[in-house]
């Protein structure tokens, strides 16, 4: 079954911008992704949830896929 979007999604500044900008090849080349989600008002609510789903690919929140898998190390570090 396929989810909804969550709403927040609608007011993130990615759905202005190329999408191709979100999932680069590498982690330098994800520069100018992490910029646009520098000013992005739902950046708290995409690291949440690209955390909670372990989205893999892709810059969310203004991490990088590296970024998210140190966090969910830290996270199982401290339970
Ligand atoms: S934080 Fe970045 S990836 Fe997430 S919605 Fe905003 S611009 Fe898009």
């Amino acid at each position: 079954m396929i989810q909804p979007l969550p709403a927040w999604m609608a007011d993130g500044l990615c759905a202005q911008t190329d999408p191709a900008l979100f999932y680069p090849d590498s982690g330098s080349q994800a520069r100018p992704a992490k910029a646009v989600c520098t000013g992005c008002p739902v950046r708290r609510d995409c690291l949440e949830h690209a955390l909670t789903n372990s989205e893999q690919y892709g810059v969310w929140g203004g991490t990088s896929e590296r970024e998210r898998r140190r966090l969910h190390a830290q996270k199982g570090a401290t339970r």
